[in-house]
């Protein structure tokens, strides 16, 4: 169905990047991951994918925080598959706290990595896609978009933003074939959970399991 389509998948070396970059292989684009990790990992990552689906897969170092790092992998990916058909935004990260004790660079962190991030990219991706006429940009939100929690005041207030920048984008597109979405997904068990599950566990005397099964159960906002 994506047959020779190309897609850009920002924080896609595990968790729910990498699900959806084999998706987007599995359906015959090509793939540009992006990501941290182990050098030898993200290879052995990158090969296994391309030898499977026979797609080319290559791999971006570039940091989300960094605007002119973002720039430059969007440029490496129309330079070396040609153009970006695909834009996924899903690069993200958590800090837990009260407000009063934020740490204010983890503040700013997750504002660049969760929010800016996706219009640094989408900023590189449009005038390409606008030219082409064509494009299709997703945006990882969460329900943190939508509602809030106690103590996740950086990553709600990003997620919200990152709602209200996919509605500009897709008003601003609205008149041409390019479509800009969010995904506000519930409780998936990665890596950026994890610790969370540890730590309520250990405040509220549960155990990790007790913990997993609310956030299941949406008792627990991601
Ligand atoms: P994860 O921690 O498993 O993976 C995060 C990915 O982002 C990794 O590949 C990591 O290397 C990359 N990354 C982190 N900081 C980066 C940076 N500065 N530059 C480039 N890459 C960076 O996370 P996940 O659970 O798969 O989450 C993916 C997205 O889904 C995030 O935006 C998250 O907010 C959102 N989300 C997750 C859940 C959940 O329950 N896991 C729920 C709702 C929304």
């Amino acid at each position: 169905m994506l047959t020779d389509r190309i897609a850009l998948v920002t924080g896609s070396t595990e968790g729910i990047g990498l699900g959806i970059a084999t998706a987007l292989a599995e359906s015959g684009a090509h793939v540009m991951l992006n990501g941290f990790g182990s050098a030898s990992d993200i290879e052995r990552t990158r090969r296994e994918l391309a030898e499977r689906t026979g797609v080319r897969i290559a791999h971006s170092g570039a940091d989300m925080s960094r605007p002119d790092e973002i720039t430059k992998m969007v440029r490496d990916a129309e330079t070396s598959f040609g153009r970006v058909d695909i834009l996924v935004n899903n690069a993200g990260i958590q800090f837990v706290a009260p407000i009063a004790e934020f740490p204010q660079e983890r503040w700013g962190q997750i504002m660049a990595v969760n929010l800016s991030s996706n219009f640094h990219a989408i900023k590189a991706v449009l005038p390409g896609m606008l030219k082409r006429g064509n494009g299709r940009i997703v945006n990882i939100a969460s329900t943190h978009g939508l509602v809030a929690s106690p103590f996740k005041g950086a990553y709600v207030a990003a997620k919200h933003g990152v709602v209200g920048l996919t509605k500009t984008v897709a008003l601003e597109t609205a008149e041409t074939a390019i479509t800009c979405n969010a995904i506000c997904p519930g409780f998936v068990r990665t890596a950026l959970v994890e610790s969370q599950i540890r730590d309520l566990a250990e405040v509220h005397g549960m155990s990790e399991e007790q913990v997993a099964k609310l956030f299941r159960h949406d008792q627990l906002a991601t």
